[in-house]
């Protein structure tokens, strides 16, 4: 069954090969259909199919088909009994393998079939030479293979290694971006913090103006710039009056609200480039730059205006605010300390005179 196989391929292959457009096809397809023909014991058609691919590989110059043919035809002679021929023939072929080329599977088949001549013959001699020479060549193929696995495992073991070492580089990196985001979010963490511990140290916190440490540190500055520039600069302390009466009439919620509100005035009567401060209780302080004396005054006196007339009983029924002023121009040589105690002083005189007044120094 597989010989009729065969020989229904080798008729196709030879049609579509005698269709192909080099000869190279052809020849190989002859003697590959003339192999088939041997086994299918048609000798004679063999024969001629061998000798005409045989005649055309040599025209050609395929030299390596031409040599496997005449192994072929050696081996047809060799069935047929024609031993002597089949040497001859055999050896011929040996004698233009080893002129070149490296058809190895072909010189193994001549020596093969050497070897199995010269046992027919009963010439055990030459039969173990060629047999030798098989196997030679079989061992150095079979060396060849296992180098070539041998390669082919350390190839392998070099790519597993290689793929296990990007693995892990894509592992750290992933590890590496995780911690950068962690990193990240420890430092905006940390500068929102420190933001916020700034703001504490620098904000009131009932009233949200700047608180007692903001004004130590802005005040000389503003005063240095002040006088850098000749530009006159007041300080104005401003302090609730009888705040206490208000706590204890009223509550201490109520004081407090009394604070923010006090605070929203002068945050909303007051320039942005003026500094506006809870000293502490019920004292505030305001930084006038740029403000000549009568300015300060009249600024002060509008502020005082403001807390008297605001509207206290939507606070608390019955409630009434106000406040006294110590304004001080800054002069020259005065520093932080000395126009914070004229301004001071001036509001102790406000209290005295009556309260919810301005007094200048
Ligand atoms: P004067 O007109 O002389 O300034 O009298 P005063 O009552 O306003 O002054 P005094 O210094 O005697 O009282 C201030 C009061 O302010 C005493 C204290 O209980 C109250 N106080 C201080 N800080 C706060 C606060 O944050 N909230 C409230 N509700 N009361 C405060
Ligand atoms: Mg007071
Ligand atoms: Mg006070």
């Amino acid at each position: 069954q597989a010989l009729a196989r065969a020989r229904e391929y080798g008729r196709k292959t030879l049609a579509l090969a005698r269709r192909a457009p080099d000869a190279y096809r052809q020849i190989v397809t002859q003697g590959n259909v003339a192999e088939v023909l041997v086994l299918a014991g048609e000798q004679a058609r063999a024969e001629a199919m061998l000798a005409e691919s045989i005649a055309r590989a040599a025209a050609a110059g395929f030299r390596a088909v031409e040599l496997r043919n005449r192994h072929s035809l050696a081996e047809l002679r060799m069935a047929r009994g024609l031993h002597e021929e089949a040497l001859q023939m055999l050896h011929a072929v040996l004698d233009d393998l080893q002129r070149g080329g490296d058809q190895e599977t072909t010189r193994m088949r001549v020596h093969s079939a050497l070897y199995r001549t010269y046992k027919a013959l009963g010439r055990f001699e030459p039969a173990l030479a060629h047999c030798e020479a098989y196997y030679a060549i079989e061992m150095q193929r079979a060396a060849m293979q296992t180098q070539a696995q041998a390669r082919l495992m350390v190839n392998r073991l070099d790519m597993e290694q290689a793929l296990q070492m990007a693995d892990q580089a894509l592992m750290d990196a992933a590890r590496q971006r995780v911690k950068a985001r962690q990193l990240e979010a420890e430092k905006r963490e940390l500068e929102a913090r420190s933001r916020a511990l700034h703001r504490d140290a620098h904000e009131d916190a009932l009233t949200g103006l700047h608180n007692r440490r903001r004004v130590d540190l802005e005040l000389p500055r503003l005063l240095d710039e002040a006088r850098q520039h000749g530009r006159p600069l007041q300080l104005a302390v401003l302090d609730v009056d009888r705040f206490k009466q208000v706590n204890d009439r009223h509550g201490h919620a109520v004081g407090d609200e009394v604070l923010r509100q006090v605070a929203r005035i002068l945050r909303e009567r007051l320039r942005a480039k003026d500094l506006a401060a809870r000293m502490g209780g019920e004292e505030f302080l305001a930084v006038l730059v740029d403000t000549p004396d009568d300015t300060g005054r009249d600024i002060c006196e509008r502020l005082r205006e403001a807390v008297q007339s605001h509207d206290w009983a939507q606070v608390s029924p019955g409630l009434q605010v106000t406040m006294s002023v110590g304004v001080a121009r800054a002069a020259e040589g005065d520093d932080a300390a000395t126009l914070l105690q004229r301004a001071d002083a001036a509001l102790y005189r406000a209290k005295r005179e009556g309260r919810n007044r301005v007094c200048v120094d």
